[in-house]
């Protein structure tokens, strides 16, 4: 192909690396498997969703061969996320697929949790080392109006289901948002804690428009959980460097960790190493801007190739913004809804 994108490697060592103008190395990317989800949360999608036709999206040889391309480039860690990536059909047999890719270290998944009792036990055996589950509540009537449609119970199930499964860590995610469940902060928290599990609050960011509230007004600072739940428990920073945008804080005596992602109120994109691959094949560089690639074009050009591919990422690399600029009137604010980002 005789693309403009082309540009050479930016490392001499064997494994080339993916390296931004910044200077920053992305080795991490999260992968979208889909748009379409089985619940509708308030802070994610609107209650009624048009998703993508089947031919827009990719296949699951399309998604292979794009997460190949990435580890050949370096990547040692994909998260596969959605929508849900649970609803996707034949989700196992990519999940077994990319598990196997040499050089890949890690392989996640970040899911509502809802169809863990059925899928846990064989996504571990698939490969996943570490899940995130989703739960923005422990009561069920709000579980449900946060969610639209998710039963509660069903992903306490799943949580359990994950537990006995084995996987190397297990994460809460929980979006605080004002006016739905900022008095379940300790609640969620006494929960990680009483089953050894992480959880990481992560502040409700301004992806499209929600449909049912102001975000400006439902944002909840992660400073302000954290004082929450200093009310009840020393809480120790902790020295370990991630590899994800969480910030963790430890309590003496507990396994749990408790992570703080604060998009708005603390930007992290100083050290971000990760980007996006939507399920439409769209290579986005920062979570908060429209910069991109459409990686499906070079897939579905039958004069393009796997090199084509590797070169098109290698060159989308200079297109990653520095930062994102959440709540700043003087730069435009994405439009796209998080299922359509991958979260
Ligand atoms: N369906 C899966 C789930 O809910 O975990 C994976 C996809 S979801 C988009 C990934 C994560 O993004 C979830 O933890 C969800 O709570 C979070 N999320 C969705 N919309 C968000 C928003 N506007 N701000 C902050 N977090 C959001
Ligand atoms: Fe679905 Fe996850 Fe979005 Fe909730 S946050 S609607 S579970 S994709």
């Amino acid at each position: 192909m005789n693309s403009p994108l082309k540009s050479p490697l930016k490392s001499t060592a064997q494994t080339p690396e993916l390296v931004d103008k910044f200077g920053r190395r992305v080795d991490y990317i999260r992968l979208s498997v889909t748009d379409r989800c089985d619940f509708r949360c308030v802070y994610c999608m609107t209650e009624e969703m048009t998703f993508l036709p089947r031919n827009q999206i990719l296949s699951l040889e399309e998604l292979l061969q794009v997460a190949r391309a990435f580890t050949e480039l370096g990547v040692k860690k994909i998260r596969l996320t959605g929508g849900e990536p649970l609803v996707r059909g034949d989700i196992l047999s990519l999940i077994q697929n990319i598990g196997q890719l040499p050089g890949l270290e890690e392989l996640l998944l970040t899911t509502n949790g809802a169809q863990l009792g059925k899928y846990a036990a064989p996504l571990r055996a698939a490969g996943v080392n570490r899940v995130n589950i989703s739960i923005d509540s422990l009561d069920a009537e709000r579980f449900k109006r946060i969610s639209r449609v998710g039963k509660l119970e069903s992903v306490l199930a799943g949580i359990e289901a994950a537990r006995e499964a084995g996987f190397d860590r297990i994460r809460l995610n929980s979006v605080i948002l004002r006016g739905y469940n900022e008095d379940e902060v300790l609640k969620l928290t006494d929960f990680a804690i009483e089953r050894g599990i992480d959880i990481a609050f992560i502040e409700e960011m301004p992806l499209g428009e929600a449909s049912d509230h102001n975000r400006e007004d439902t944002t909840c600072s992660n400073d302000w959980v954290r004082s929450v739940i200093e009310e009840k428990y020393e809480l120790i920073n902790s020295t370990e460097k991630t590899a994800g945008p969480s910030r963790y804080v430890q309590i003496p005596g507990q396994q749990s960790r408790i992570g703080f992602i604060s998009p708005v109120t603390h930007n992290f994109c100083e050290d971000c190493n990760r980007v996006r691959v939507t399920v439409e094949g769209r290579l986005l560089l920062c979570l908060g801007n429209e910069h991109s690639v459409d990686l499906r074009a070079i897939l579905r050009d039958e004069n393009c190739d796997h090199e084509d591919l590797k070169q098109a990422i290698i060159a989308a690399m200079d297109l990653k913004p520095e930062r994102h600029y959440f709540y700043d009137r003087d730069h435009a604010q994405p439009v796209r809804l998080m299922n359509m980002t991958g979260g």
